[in-house]
């Protein structure tokens, strides 16, 4: 046998547990409520430029960052929507998914050493990806239920090795929704310490209360920002892998290599179809607002009548809760109970706090971007923790 071992790097990061989640959802027949992904068909309309594209062979790889027509609609969508002016030659590049785009964007400008702060509570991925690129994460640790951003808090991350900081609005897992004034203050010490913004807003079209801004957007910061974000949630999409990227053209060249070498490209036929769909999709926008608000107004409510203490979400699909109340104290033995004893399955709070941060293991997330008639099952199912 061999002694080979995996690599130091691949031994210093677990594997997602929320992948992991859904592996235990299946094995344990749960309602799976924790990898964020819906259960509900994609629309038709982009269902049907899919086949399109596939029936007119655009079978083989797609220019590496992206297809012309995909990165034009981006170009015209961000212009429409953001007053943003993006060059689609040189400053849109297409991903597997925003998760290439994030490890595309971390390997594109990261040196070994260099400071990367990581907003927390986080979506798993960030700190892998901060591992993976050689990069040291720092926390900056905002606490519930509000998770505001002071300057004081800013004050103890931002230093001269700090070279970017990585933001996420709306929030995976709190639903928080970033204002103008707090996505300043970010901006205000970006551009002191000269950091990069990377901003990942796949979350975008999903606002229950205040605005989506892209920090982009704000005084000075388009130079510095990497704006990323994707059609896997905006258009119920998640195994189609189409993300994207658009930050300035000298950023753009160092992610575009690495991009081309880790994957060439994403998939090209839905390329193709996304294209179609980003071009034409205004009314489709306010339409999944609304279809998302139903949804999270009926969740948030019912889980707040079973005892969960959840955290109001002003944007994404998922609700935090404490649970303390169900005799448990600990994020992990009660997701396992949940699972295998309620027939629900969620994500423990702790995938998304770093080691050491008191508010660790007294969260579970749960996922809300499914039917109707699966939340109103899940809840039935939850409704036995009080008897
Ligand atoms: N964003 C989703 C979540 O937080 C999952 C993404 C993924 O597993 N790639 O559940």
């Amino acid at each position: 046998m061999t002694k080979v071992k995996p690599s130091i790097k691949a031994d210093r990061f677990e594997e997602s547990v929320i992948r992991e989640m859904t592996r235990l959802a299946n094995q344990y027949k749960a309602i799976n409520l924790a990898q964020g992904f819906p259960d509900f068909s994609a629309p038709d309309f982009l269902k049907e430029y899919a086949k399109e594209f596939i029936d007119r062979d655009y079978n083989q790889y797609a220019i590496t960052w992206g297809t012309r027509t995909i990165r034009h609609a981006l170009s015209k969508k961000y212009k429409e929507f953001y007053n943003l002016d993006y060059d689609p030659e040189k400053e849109i590049t297409v991903c597997c998914g925003s998760t290439e785009c994030m490890i595309s964007t971390m390997l594109g400008i990261v040196n070994p050493g260099d400071e990367v702060i990581v907003i927390e509570p986080f979506y798993e991925n960030y700190g892998p990806d901060a591992i993976i690129s050689d990069a040291k994460p720092v926390y900056l640790q905002l606490t519930g239920p509000d998770f505001l951003i002071t300057r004081e808090k800013l004050d103890k991350v931002f230093n001269k090795k700090t070279k970017a900081i990585i933001i996420n609005s709306p929030h995976n897992p709190t639903g928080k929704v970033f204002s103008e004034s707090e996505l300043n203050l970010i901006a205000d010490y970006c551009k002191k310490y000269d950091v990069i913004a990377i901003t990942d807003e796949i979350y975008e079209h999903i606002v229950y209360k205040g605005k989506h801004i892209p920090i982009a957007s704000l005084d000075g910061m388009k130079d510095r920002t990497v704006t990323i974000s994707g059609v896997s949630k905006t258009f119920s999409v998640t195994g189609w892998r189409v993300g994207y990227i658009l930050a300035p053209e000298n950023i753009t060249k160092g992610i575009r290599k690495i991009h081309d070498f880790l994957t060439v490209g994403a998939p090209a036929p839905l390329q193709e179809a996304c294209a179609k769909a980003i071009s034409e999709s205004n009314e489709y926008y306010s339409k999944l607002k609304n279809f998302y608000k139903e949804r999270k107004d009926f969740f948030y409510n019912a889980l707040k009548h079973i005892g969960f203490k959840c955290i109001e979400p002003h944007g994404a699909y998922y609700i935090m809760c404490k649970f303390d109340n169900f005799g448990f104290d600990d994020d992990i033995k009660f997701t396992e109970y949940l699972i295998k004893e309620i027939g629900v399955a969620v994500v423990p709070g702790s995938s998304f706090f770093s080691d050491g941060n008191p508010e660790k293991s007294k969260y579970i997330r749960f996922c809300f971007c499914k039917k109707m008639e699966t939340l109103e099952n899940a809840i039935r199912r939850l409704r036995k923790l009080n008897s």
